[in-house]
Formats: structure tokens, sequence, C-alpha cells
């Protein structure tokens, strides 16, 4: 369903123009406006949906197949190095249109992209009891 004053759904249905580089009956994939390299490129579906805790899991898998399918074409026809896939969920994690959408940014030697962190440090006696009970609720 179209949510009112959602940027991404007037771009999904044409109300917004963007520079298109696919789209069927449930995608769309277009330029970013402002793009962090060459290429970068969004990939929404067009039904809205927040982001990813409440996309349908179905839409998802067959929006990541087409994401396979768009990064190995821009990386023929750009001749980048690599490629991040960045998708952010929620304020706090950068999310600044809340309509899901897939970040593919192509990767240049010298390019100023940068999607790194600091390592932290793992407990991993921690980690094992978080491993079950996150495997427990899938
Ligand atoms: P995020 O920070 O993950 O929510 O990313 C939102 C992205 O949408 C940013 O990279 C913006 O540059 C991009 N964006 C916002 N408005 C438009 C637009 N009208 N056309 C294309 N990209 C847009
Ligand atoms: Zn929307």
């Amino acid at each position: 369903m179209k949510k009112e004053d959602c940027i991404f759904c007037k771009i999904a249905n044409g109300e917004i123009p963007s520079t298109t580089i696919f789209e069927n009956e449930e995608f769309k994939v277009f330029f970013d406006i402002n793009p962090a390299s060459k290429g970068h490129c969004l990939i929404v579906p067009k039904e809205h949906y927040d982001n990813i805790f409440d996309i349908d899991k179905e839409v998802a898998g067959r929006l990541f197949s087409l994401a396979a399918s768009v990064a190995r074409s821009l990386k023929k026809q750009l001749n980048c190095e690599g490629m991040n896939l960045v998708q952010n969920n929620g304020e706090i994690a950068g999310q600044t249109v809340f309509h899901f959408h897939l970040h593919l940014i192509p990767r240049y030697t010298g390019d100023t992209v940068n999607v790194k962190w600091a390592p932290g440090q793992a407990d991993v006696e921690e980690l094992a009891k978080l491993a079950k009970a996150v495997a427990s609720d899938l």
C-alpha cells in the first residue's frame, strides 16, 4: 500500500522522477541522487515497507536476487573493482528515507566511500548464549 508523503512510494509510482535502470511490477531500481560513487543505485519494492523489520520475506528474497543481477550488470558496465551493498534500518542506523531500500555502491581505487567500523572485542560465552536465543526465535 502506498504511504502518503513517502518519497520512494512517489518514485515507485512515477509521481517523482528518477533515473530508472529497471522496473517491473514489484521493484524499481534507480540511481541515487547524491551518489557515494559512480553508479550508486537503489533497489526499492514498489509496496511500502519501512525497513528490514517489516518487509515481506518473500519480497526480500526476490529483491536480493534482483540485486545480484543488477550488481553483475553494473560491474560489467562500470568496470568497478568491488561493490558494497548497504541497507540502513532505523534512524540510529543512518536511515533517512523510511521506505525499504538497498544501496548498491560500486567501489573504485581511490574513491571516498566509507562503510568501515572500528572492530570490537567478542565475548565468546555471551555470543554462544545469544546465538541460541536468536536461533530459537527464527
Ligand atoms: P538512507 O540514508 O539509507 O535512508 O538512504 C537514502 C538515500 O536516498 C540517500 O542516499 C539519498 O541520496 C537517496 N535519495 C533521497 N531522495 C532521492 C531521490 N529523489 N532520488 C534518488 N535518490 C534519493
Ligand atoms: Zn513508501
